[in-house]
């Protein structure tokens, strides 16, 4: 049997519907478990992410210091990222603060709408930071493969997943592969 696959997911600034869609692939998921190790995912009880990763699949796209951090260590760690849907490649939903700002979305959320915020403070303790811009995954780090959608339909995760594992070169026209 061949050696399984070390695959990681994540979500970052996303709504976690990308993942809802990797769980719509229902029973293809069987197919798909017999040849990978889930080493890293919100799916499972891993705290740290790992080193020798074959393939993660990243939902979401980047708005704080921490998802810099993490997109990085994910880069470092594995040998292909996946950007999984339309806030990762384009900021998509994420990135509608752009518009407004950080400082205008933490007072919005903090001060205009809150019941309870006597001091006027914004959180400043083991709270992310706020990146002024929320970006697409691929400003930061080397992207390999693009699978759009809001969210990627679960049908595009399967033909991906399946692809990779045969080892297949990937001829799907909603999926591109940018070099650099
Ligand atoms: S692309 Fe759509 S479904 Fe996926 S994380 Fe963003 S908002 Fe949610």
């Amino acid at each position: 049997m061949q050696k399984k696959i070390r695959l990681a997911t994540i979500w970052l600034d996303g709504c976690s519907g990308c993942h809802m869609s990797i769980l719509d692939m229902d029973e293809k998921l069987i197919e798909i478990a017999q040849y990978v190790d889930v080493v890293y995912s919100p799916y499972v009880d891993a705290k740290e992410f790992p080193q020798d990763v074959d393939l993660t699949i990243v939902e979401g796209a980047l708005s704080t210091d921490h998802d810099i951090a993490m997109i990085k260590k994910i880069r470092e760690n594995s040998k292909l990222i996946i950007a999984l849907g339309d806030c990762a490649i384009t900021g998509n939903v994420s990135a509608m603060k752009n518009l407004y700002g950080s400082e205008a979305v933490l007072k919005k959320g903090y001060l205009d709408l809150a019941d309870l915020n006597e001091k006027g403070e914004y959180p400043s303790k083991m709270v992310p930071k706020l990146l002024d811009k929320v970006l697409p995954l691929h400003e930061v780090v080397h992207v390999d493969y693009f699978l759009p959608g809001c969210p990627t339909p679960s049908d595009a995760i399967y033909e991906m997943l399946k692809a990779l594992i045969e080892g297949r070169e990937i001829h799907i026209h909603s999926i591109t592969r940018f070099g650099k």
